[in-house]
């Protein structure tokens, strides 16, 4: 195939906006540098989640023609329950819609332009069973990870893992040795892998062994932030054969936040001293009892420093909400939820915001000093491109191994220790606070992120590992299988 060719690849996101975007964003940075992609991007959201994302689908289609959008029927007359957010649910939403992609595929496949006959399926974690549908017609899959090769590694050693033991992580004491990272805590290892009787754990498992099986593997990470677990991959480490795809460490991607009108907290974050704020958030699921907010409330009244804090309604079965005697869903105000007079006694250094906010565009912002963040991975690599130092506080899902690498092997980042249940004190929380903001072992930290954001910066630059990555990627894509 001529390069001057188009090269068409097919994308196939498990439901909600988040992992959408993931993908498109993956999509549009290839499109950067290699224009002769066109891309379809194929969507099977059930219909309860189409309108969180046809906004999104619509502002990217005008604005870049190569990427196309083309919904899949809906396939939830056949589901045996209704979807929900049970990530379970997920991989069993993924194959109901097999016979769909089938024939979605199929219909591109057998266009009469060659050039518009696909050469890939690109998918996520999620959805791995779409990988027999790739195979039965002979087209090359390759998987997307928004999360580190730490983790991605931990994803492959599973089977392995699994052979080993037959105690589930959750009731294991001491670490788990897993090629090219340091020593896991096992109850630290990704949640939804600590416990071999749920559903959930046997879909990691049989995922973490199509891994190995794809035409490759794509990671939102860069080659200098996690050098030991690419070269474990790489060298086979991690599979049982020994035979791994190739890795494709592309990132950071950092959603480009040009279509945000300005947000009134970057107006709040403009009157503020240079470096001088906290940034707090938590991605997009992570949630705190009432009991946990007044405690972070009152370690930023203790630490005195300036701070914008993203804060969520504590869950349903939270007892603030028969305290108050009010629903979640009548909103109450922040003070009732955080503590009496809170945001007064604060006003002149901090400001909270409801639910959410223009992350990136926040972690740029010149007065922003300091992340205090769950570890997602699209925050970490937010963060990392921007320079912030962060505080981490792992969740759920891969945080704290994220953070075993982050913040006790590598240490780029802090960590705030928690007690008994995962609850973190006011003492704990606001020494960390003040050791980032103000003392040596935080300026050490802000020089080590600094460090790291030239590093993401050269990767992502001409000749970069990251853009080798990329180019390695289409080429394989344009071979095929050929
Ligand atoms: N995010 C945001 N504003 C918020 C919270 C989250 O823009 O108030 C974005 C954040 O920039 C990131 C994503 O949501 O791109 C969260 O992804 P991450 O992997 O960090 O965490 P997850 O939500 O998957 O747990």
């Amino acid at each position: 195939m001529e390069k001057a060719e188009k090269c068409h690849v097919v994308m196939y996101p498990s439901p909600g906006r988040g992992h959408l975007m993931s993908l498109v964003e993956l999509a549009l940075s290839l499109l950067r540098h290699h224009p002769c992609l066109a891309v379809t991007v194929l969507i099977s959201s059930p219909p309860h989640l189409l309108p969180s994302i046809t906004p999104y689908i619509s502002s990217v289609s005008s604005a870049t023609p190569s990427i196309a959008f083309r919904h899949l029927p809906p396939s939830l007359s056949s589901a045996p329950t209704a979807f929900s957010d049970d990530p379970a649910m997920y991989f069993e939403f993924a194959r109901l819609n097999n016979p769909n992609l089938h024939q979605a595929l199929s219909e591109l496949l057998s266009a009469s332009e060659p050039s518009q006959k696909p050469r890939a399926l690109v998918i996520d974690f999620f959805y791995s069973s779409a990988a027999e549908v790739a195979a039965a017609l002979d087209l090359p899959t390759y998987y997307f990870l928004p999360a580190g090769t730490n983790a991605l590694a931990a994803f492959l050693y599973l089977p392995t893992l699994h052979k080993l033991s037959t105690t589930s992580f959750k009731d294991l004491d001491g670490n788990v040795d897993i090629p090219g990272l340091p020593p896991i805590p096992a109850k630290h290892m990704p949640s939804r892998m600590l416990d071999r009787s749920s559903r959930i754990y046997g879909h990691f498992l049989e995922t973490s062994t199509r891994l190995a099986e794809s035409a490759g593997l794509i990671s939102n990470t860069f080659e200098a932030l996690e050098p030991r677990a690419v070269k474990a991959i790489s060298e086979g480490l991690c599979v049982p054969d020994g035979r791994t795809p190739p890795v494709y460490c592309i990132g950071p991607l950092v959603a480009a936040d040009d279509h945000i009108s300005k947000h009134d907290c970057l107006s709040w974050l403009d009157l503020q001293p240079s470096r001088s704020v906290l940034f707090m958030s938590f991605g997009s699921m992570g949630v705190f009892s009432s009991k946990q907010l007044r405690e972070i409330a009152h370690a930023l009244e203790k630490s005195g420093v300036r701070f914008l804090w993203v804060v969520r309604n504590p869950p349903p079965h939270d007892e603030i909400w028969r305290n108050l005697a009010i629903k979640p869903e009548d909103d109450p105000g922040v003070d009732e939820i955080l503590l009496h007079g809170f945001t007064e006694r604060t006003k002149d250094r901090g400001l909270v915001l409801k639910s959410w906010a223009p992350q990136v565009a926040v972690l740029s912002h010149d007065s922003v000093g300091g992340f205090l963040s769950h570890c997602g991975w699209n925050s970490v690599m937010e963060a990392v491109f921007a320079g912030v130092p962060m505080i981490v506080w792992p969740l759920y899902a891969e945080q704290k191994l994220n953070r075993a690498y982050l913040a006790w092997d590598l240490k780029l980042v802090l960590s705030v220790a928690e007690s008994e249940g995962g609850f973190v004190t006011r003492d704990e929380l606001a020494g960390r606070v003040t050791e980032l903001m103000s003392s040596e072992k935080g300026r050490e930290v802000m020089e080590r992120a600094a460090d790291m954001r030239n590093e993401a910066r050269q990767a992502l630059s001409e000749g970069g590992s990251s853009r080798v990555a990329m180019a390695k990627l289409v080429d394989s894509f344009i071979k095929g299988n050929e």
